[in-house]
């Protein structure tokens, strides 16, 4: 059965350790883990860099053993929405060359080339420009299978791409007799422990025996999943690459807890701006616009408890950091009654894709559009050299908080 579909798999190597490397150079050449809590020797090993499994560390391994192996190395905590981020950055770039890109996993994700090639070369092509992309700027491997198929696709990543040099590998069809069946059985993803042992004491030994085992046999004995399987072992696979949407998302919040209350609408404004801004870059990263915006402001515990969150919709979609400020400014000229505040926290709800870029009827759109490409290109330069690389004159004001944030690891995101 001929299929002309070109599915990519892209996966990415190490996926939180190589995060941890490319934001922290001065553990670059080191061997790097990330675990649990790097204080209590029972962690797990989350993520093993390459150098790190080259001494020999595996991932969910305890830490204290990964210690013994390699005294040197270097222990970090684990940031999970920093990855989750970093994922739909990924997802972004993944859709400049396709509207049909969906997230198998964290580091894993499907993409539909099929209509892109005109536009944008074979599928071999695509693969090793945003290989290249993703290395330039966001200093990580990616690894890619391509397929007619997501079973081709990702059997060609598991098995070749991620061993080879390249890091790219063609699957097609007719190489599965020769390149996939002779593997053992458990090289197959989907096969876990317990079903190899179970495919065992049937015969079944690789590959290749269960795609010459009859299926109905498969069926009977493992049920959908079992049937799923044995078409995987024979490169069978129907399931379309769909959008996801990244569905799970509702909004992006951030807060900060200042270090002495704040008692002017000047010193509020410095730091809500850079709660804006972060607000505003988590969604321009996930390619994110949205309609409704909220301010919380929480007064300091030894005063009388005062406290408010409130909401507005704003007159259109946004992700310009200033357009979501005045909302929050107007929030503030509204609710707050000059109470001392200790916590301030901006939220951004109501969420689409960035690419429904609403014409504004009462705005001037150019100047709108030139807002917008502002915002995505001071995310640029703050992702390649640093969140202060670049800031607003506001935060050279006392009340500002950017430089001892961007200090913080994970305070961000909390
Ligand atoms: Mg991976």
């Amino acid at each position: 059965m001929k299929n002309e579909k070109a599915i990519l798999l892209l996966d990415m190597e190490s996926f939180y350790a190589s995060i941890e490397h490319a934001e922290n150079l001065q553990y670059a050449g080191k061997p790097l883990v990330v675990s649990g809590d790097p204080n209590r020797r029972s962690g797990v090993i989350l993520a093993a860099c390459p150098l790190a499994k080259e001494k020999g560390i595996q991932n969910a391994e305890r830490l204290y053993e990964a210690q013994q192996k390699c005294s040197d190395i270097v222990v970090v905590k684990p940031r999970m929405q920093k990855y989750v981020d970093v994922s739909l950055r990924i997802s972004k770039l993944l859709g400049e060359y396709t509207d049909l890109v969906e997230p198998y996993s964290i580091d894993e994700q499907f993409m539909d080339v099929t209509g892109s090639q005109r536009l944008f070369g074979a599928p071999q092509e695509i693969a090793s420009e945003i290989q290249e992309r993703i290395k330039e700027e966001m200093n990580l491997r990616a690894r890619v299978g391509i397929g007619e198929n997501k079973v081709l696709a990702k059997l060609a990543c598991d098995l070749f791409a991620k061993k080879n040099k390249s890091g790219i590998y063609t699957l097609t069809e007719d190489m599965m007799e020769l390149e996939i069946w002779p593997r053992p059985i458990s090289d197959l993803f989907g096969v876990g422990k317990r079903m190899a042992i179970h495919f065992k004491s049937m015969g079944i030994r690789t590959i290749g025996h269960l795609a010459q085992t009859e299926g109905s046999r498969i069926k009977e004995k493992f049920g959908l999943h079992g049937q799923v399987l044995w078409m995987s072992a024979n490169g069978i696979d129907y399931s379309p690459v769909t959008r996801a949407a990244h569905a799970g998302r509702k909004g992006f919040g951030n807060g900060m807890t200042l270090p002495r209350d704040y008692t002017t609408k000047e010193d509020l404004h410095v730091v809500l701006l850079e709660l804006c801004e972060e607000v505003c870059s988590r969604a321009r990263h996930a390619g994110k616009m949205g309609a409704t915006v909220s301010l919380g402001l929480n007064g300091a515990s030894h005063v009388e408890k005062r406290s408010f969150h409130r909401q507005l919709t704003l007159p259109t979609e946004t992700n310009i950091t200033m357009e979501v400020f005045n909302g929050v400014n107007q929030l503030l000229e509204q609710h707050w009654d000059g109470f001392p505040v200790r916590r301030v926290s901006v939220g951004m709800t109501n969420l689409q894709s960035d690419q429904n870029w609403q014409m504004s009827l009462l705005d001037d759109n150019q100047n709108r559009d030139r807002l917008s490409q502002i915002g995505y290109v001071m995310d640029h330069i703050r992702d390649k050299y640093g969140k202060v690389a670049i800031q607003r004159a506001s935060s050279l004001k006392q009340a500002s908080q950017l430089v001892d944030r961007s200090k913080k690891i994970g305070g961000h995101y909390k």
